[in-house]
C-alpha cells in the first residue's frame, strides 16, 4: 500500500488551546508526523509526496468565503494591535443567523468552533498539503489501487463546511470521499476516532450519496458535545445516511469490535462503492485523550476487520496524539488490514 505526505504538512505548530477553561499546551505536535511515518514503514507502506491538487477538490466541499479565510487570517490578524501571536477567536455567533462580519476577529469568531486551532503563519500551507496527500490517496484507489493512506496532519475531521475546530482546518477525509465520488455512485465514511467526526458529518447531513458512519466516545459528556448522538441521522435527502454510535468511555476493544459490526450492516445495506476510514487512533488506552480503551492488537483486529468489507479504501489519518505506541498503533491498523499485499 503506498502512503502519502509531504514534509509542508509538518510546519504548521499550534502553541496552545484553553480545556476546561485552563491554558494548556497543544497535543497536535508536528512530532505526531515522525511517529506515523514511523509506523507506516513499519507496516511496509512507501510514503510518496502528493502533487499540489490546487483548491478545486477542497472547495468542492468548504465554501469560498471560509478558504478566503483561512489563507488570510493569519496577515490580517498581524496588523490588529496587541493581538495574539496565533489567531484564536474569543467571540462567537451564538446562532449563525446573524451579518457575516468584515472584521478579523469576528470572522475569527464565525469560522473557528473552538480554541484548539489556533492559525499561525504556515497553517495554511500545512493544511493544504494534508488536504492533498487525501486527494492524491483518492486518485491512486480510483486509478486501481486497493487500498492506500493518507498521513494527513493537520488532521480534518472536525472541520465543517466552513467553520475550523478541533485540531482541524480541512476536512481531509470529505475532500477524499468527493473525490472518489467522480467515479463511485455512493461512498461510506466510516470514522473511528475516539471523537465524533462532527465536520464531516455536517458537510454530508443533507447528502444520500455519502454515509457517514462515526463510532466514538459519548458525547453528553465529552467533545464535541453538540454533535455525535444517537438521534443524529440526517436531513432531508440525507435523513437515515448519518449513523452515530456513541460508546461508554473506557469501553475497550470488545465493546469497539461489537459497535463495528453494527456500523458494517449500516454500510452493507448502503452498498457503497468505496469507503474512507477515517482513523484516529486516539481511542488507544494510552493516549492522552484515551477515552474508549483500545489496546495496540485491538486497532490490528478493527484494521482486520475494515478490510473484511472488500471495498476499495483510501485510510485518511485523524488524531492520536503523542505517546509511547502512536506509531505502533498505526502499524497495528495497517498490518491487520494488510498493508503489505496493499
Ligand atoms: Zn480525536
Amino acid at each position: 500500500m503506498k502512503a502519502f505526505y509531504a514534509e509542508e504538512q509538518k510546519r504548521h505548530d499550534p502553541k496552545a488551546f484553553l480545556s476546561s477553561g485552563a491554558p494548556q499546551p497543544n497535543p497536535e505536535k508536528p512530532e505526531r508526523v515522525e511517529r506515523l511515518l514511523a509506523g507506516a514503514r513499519s507496516a511496509g507502506l512507501t510514503i510518496e509526496r502528493p502533487k499540489n491538487h490546487g483548491l478545486g477538490p477542497i472547495a468542492a466541499v468548504h465554501t469560498p468565503e471560509y478558504l478566503d479565510f483561512l489563507e488570510h487570517i493569519f496577515a490580517r490578524w498581524q496588523r490588529i494591535e496587541g493581538a495574539s501571536a496565533e489567531v484564536i477567536p474569543n467571540i462567537h455567533p451564538i446562532a449563525r443567523d446573524g451579518s457575516y462580519p468584515a472584521s478579523a476577529v469576528g470572522q475569527a469568531g464565525y469560522h473557528m468552533a473552538d480554541t484548539a486551532c489556533p492559525i499561525s503563519a504556515e497553517t495554511w500551507n500545512s493544511a493544504l498539503w494534508s488536504a492533498w496527500s487525501a486527494v492524491e490517496a483518492a486518485e491512486a484507489v480510483m486509478a486501481g489501487a486497493p487500498s492506500a493512506y493518507a498521513l494527513c496532519r493537520p488532521p480534518g475531521h472536525h472541520a465543517f463546511a466552513d467553520i475550523a475546530g478541533g485540531f482541524c482546518f480541512i476536512n481531509n477525509s470529505a475532500v477524499a470521499a468527493q473525490v472518489l465520488r467522480g467515479q463511485a455512485a455512493r461512498v461510506a465514511i466510516l470514522d473511528v476516532d475516539l471523537h465524533h467526526g462532527n465536520g464531516t458529518q455536517g458537510i454530508f447531513y443533507a447528502r444520500p450519496d455519502v454515509l457517514t458512519v462515526s463510532l466514538h466516545a459519548d458525547p453528553v459528556r465529552f467533545y464535541p458535545f453538540f454533535w455525535g448522538h444517537a438521534d443524529e441521522r440526517g436531513e432531508g435527502p440525507g435523513l437515515g445516511y448519518n449513523f452515530n454510535l456513541p460508546l461508554p468511555r473506557k469501553s475497550g476493544d470488545a465493546a469497539f469490535l461489537e459497535a463495528l459490526a453494527s456500523a458494517f450492516r449500516r454500510v452493507h445495506s448502503f452498498a457503497p462503492e468505496a469507503l474512507v476510514v477515517a482513523l484516529g487512533l486516539d481511542a488507544f488506552e494510552g493516549d492522552p485523550f484515551g477515552g474508549l480503551s483500545v489496546t495496540t492488537p485491538g486497532f490490528a483486529r478493527i484494521g482486520e476487520a475494515i478490510a473484511g468489507l472488500g471495498l476499495p479504501t483510501v485510510i485518511v489519518q485523524e488524531g492520536g496524539y503523542l505517546c509511547d505506541a502512536l506509531g505502533d498503533n498505526l502499524t497495528a491498523f495497517l498490518t491487520g488490514f494488510g498493508g503489505k499485499k496493499g
